[in-house]
């Protein structure tokens, strides 16, 4: 079932296990567990991955991880370019095929994690002020690409990814809750994180042992909260989630430098009690506390 807007074309059935197994075959091609290769099989995932994540005309998607390229078709249907990153260079000749009739799309074999997003958009998609980026991410490298994406702060528009569920379920809780570590702080501080649909693992071939979902982080133009000094803001965060059930004063006191004394004050001046333990800061708390802190030092 294709949404208004998108362009039909005959092309590969890319969730068909057969169709998988045997271009995988004729080219000599095998999983790799350690690059995260659980390739997609149920029909309706990607096209739902592609909609939500806001492709359409006029937009550019950039894509992590290809496979044999079933959510870069989806990707190609519905934007006008489409640039993925794989690391696999075995998929290549797959890829050449099963892309085949697509003219959008500009496969880069690279690692993410070492690729400057900000650059490929600079080279690849200049002109296009509208950039989403959708990638069912290999587990292995979820946390480091999402903070990557979101810290080099590359002009994207939104991120919207297939994690591990308790993954999902961690960068999508409410800052404040019991369920909020250092990566849902982190995550908030640059954008709007918010939990799409679950996937089970029977959808993916191998199947994993866990099951999956699909996030969306909204970026906005101006950020949504601004710090003194960044990099205390991230250090704050790490060292108050290191042990985020226990109370906030002795981690941060010894990971800051800061006597007790000085640091229970300025913890009562941000309306923090000093008994308070880190799940329970909101935001706006963790920055009061950033910008006071970074007044001292
Ligand atoms: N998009 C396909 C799908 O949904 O079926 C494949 C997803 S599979 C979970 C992850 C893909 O990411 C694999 O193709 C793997 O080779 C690729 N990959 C793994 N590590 C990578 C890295 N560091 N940089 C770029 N791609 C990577």
């Amino acid at each position: 079932m294709f949404a208004a807007g998108v362009i039909y074309r005959y092309c590969m059935e890319l969730t068909n296990i057969g169709t998988i197994k045997d271009v995988m075959e004729r080219n000599g091609v095998s999983f790799t567990k350690s690059l995260g290769q659980n390739f997609l099989i149920n029909p309706s995932v990607c096209p739902k991955i592609a909609e939500m994540g806001g492709a359409g005309p006029g937009k550019a998607a950039i894509e992590i991880g290809t496979g044999v390229g079933v959510l870069t078709k989806e990707l190609a249907l519905r934007c006008d370019k489409v640039v993925a990153v794989e690391i696999d260079e075995r998929l290549r000749p797959i890829l050449a095929e099963t892309l085949a009739e697509f003219g959008n799309i500009e496969i880069v074999f690279a690692d993410i994690l070492k690729t400057d997003v900000t650059a490929l958009i600079r080279e690849k998609l200049a002109g296009y002020d509208d950039v989403i980026v959708c990638a069912n991410l290999p587990y292995y490298i979820t946390s480091p690409v999402i903070m990557k994406l979101l810290e080099e702060r590359p002009p994207i528009r939104s991120v919207t990814v297939m994690v591990q569920k308790e993954a999902a379920e961690r960068l999508c809780a409410a800052v404040g809750s019991r369920e909020c570590g250092a990566v849902t702080a982190a995550v908030n501080y640059y954008s709007t994180p918010k939990m799409l649909f679950k996937v089970g693992r029977g959808s993916f071939m191998p199947s994993p042992n866990v099951d999956s979902a699909v996030i969306r982080l909204d970026i906005p133009e101006k950020p949504r909260y601004t710090v003194r000094d960044e990099a205390l803001f991230f250090r704050i965060v790490r060292s108050a989630f290191a042990q985020r059930r226990k109370q906030l004063l002795n981690p941060l006191s010894a990971a800051l430098g800061i006597d007790k004394d000085t640091l229970r004050n300025i913890l009562a001046e941000c309306g923090i009690k000093p008994s308070a333990r880190p799940e329970e800061l909101k935001m706006e708390e963790i920055v009061a506390l950033c910008d006071k802190i970074s007044g001292i030092k």
